[in-house]
């Protein structure tokens, strides 16, 4: 039988950070509801009050201007992202990484943030905020503070935010903008399935990034590299990082060996 739990939806920042400071851990946040749902459904989370933001005044939509970047706020889902011309313009990486989390109709639901704070090893959307240098915008009843995406993740299904704190936005910087970029997600169907290896390249002026996911317990990131760095160091640089496990979807090495035949693919596509 699911799990009973009570339902809050508030309308405010106030009322909303005044429930979670009453509830602490026994409060859970619901965005779009695709991975707390089947949490609660596993027996894997068990709170006693879910919270939806949807309602939250100031929580919603996409801003973009050339001086602070991307803005996304707790609401935008992937299907949003994917129509959004700001970040179809400046930002296309996160474009392609969006096109590979699920299907259609969970794109729908499905919102970035959800997808950052649930922290899996295989999120589809960190590589692409890691490569972009976002940064979380963590808010409470205390107030906001900053976080950059490579200090957001602490492990499998873990993250810097407390009980009691909400990502109120991802801030991609107006200095990623306009960038090569491109991802690629190893499956084991041709349909939607979370990923045995993603890896996403950034080439930008004279500087590259790597990142990618299900490789380690958590989404990883190379320091800034020359963006002319040679095909042979760059594989050595997010060899470096990463630490893939054999399970059942397959081994550690075969892992190993796809995230290195994804950075050479990748690297010449984005150097054409
Ligand atoms: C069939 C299926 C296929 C999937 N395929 C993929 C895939 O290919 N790639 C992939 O990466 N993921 C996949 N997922 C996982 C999931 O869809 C994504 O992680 C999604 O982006 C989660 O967003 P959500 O809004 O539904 O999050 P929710 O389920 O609402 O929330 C997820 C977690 O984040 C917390 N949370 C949400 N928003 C906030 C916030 N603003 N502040 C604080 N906490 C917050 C919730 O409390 C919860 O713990 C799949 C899920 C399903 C069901």
């Amino acid at each position: 039988m699911l799990h009973q739990f009570s339902y809050a939806a508030p309308r405010s920042k106030s009322e909303l950070f005044s429930i979670l400071d009453d509830q602490g851990a026994n409060a859970k946040v619901l965005a779009g509801g695709t991975d707390l749902l089947v949490n609660i459904r596993n027996g894997v989370m068990k709170p006693r009050l879910v919270v939806d933001i949807k309602k939250v005044s100031g929580y919603q939509g996409i801003s973009y201007s050339p001086t602070e970047g991307l803005i996304f706020r707790p609401t935008v889902t992937i299907n949003e992202i994917l129509r959004d011309a700001s970040v179809r313009d400046h930002y296309p990486l996160l474009q392609e990484c969006g096109h590979d989390l699920a299907s259609y109709q969970v794109r729908n639901r499905a919102t970035i943030m959800g997808n950052v704070v649930n922290a899996s090893p295989c999120s589809d959307m960190a590589p692409a905020l890691l490569c972009l240098g976002a940064r979380a915008v963590i808010a409470s009843s205390k107030g906001t503070r900053e976080v950059p995406f490579k200090e957001f993740f602490t492990g499998v299904k873990k993250t810097v935010l407390s009980p009691t704190e909400v990502l109120e936005s991802i801030v991609v910087p107006a200095s990623s903008a306009g960038g090569r970029g491109a991802y690629r997600k190893l499956k084991r169907i041709n349909g939607h399935d979370l990923g045995i290896v993603g890896v996403a390249v950034y080439i930008q002026g004279d500087l590259l990034r790597i990142a990618a996911s299900s490789s380690a317990p958590t989404p990883v990131v190379t320091p800034d590299l020359p963006a002319d760095i040679s095909v042979e160091d760059a594989v050595a640089a997010i060899k470096k990082i990463i630490s893939p496990i054999s399970d059942v979807r397959c081994s550690k090495e075969y892992r190993e060996f796809m995230v290195e035949v994804f950075v050479k693919r990748l690297l010449a596509e984005v150097r054409k």
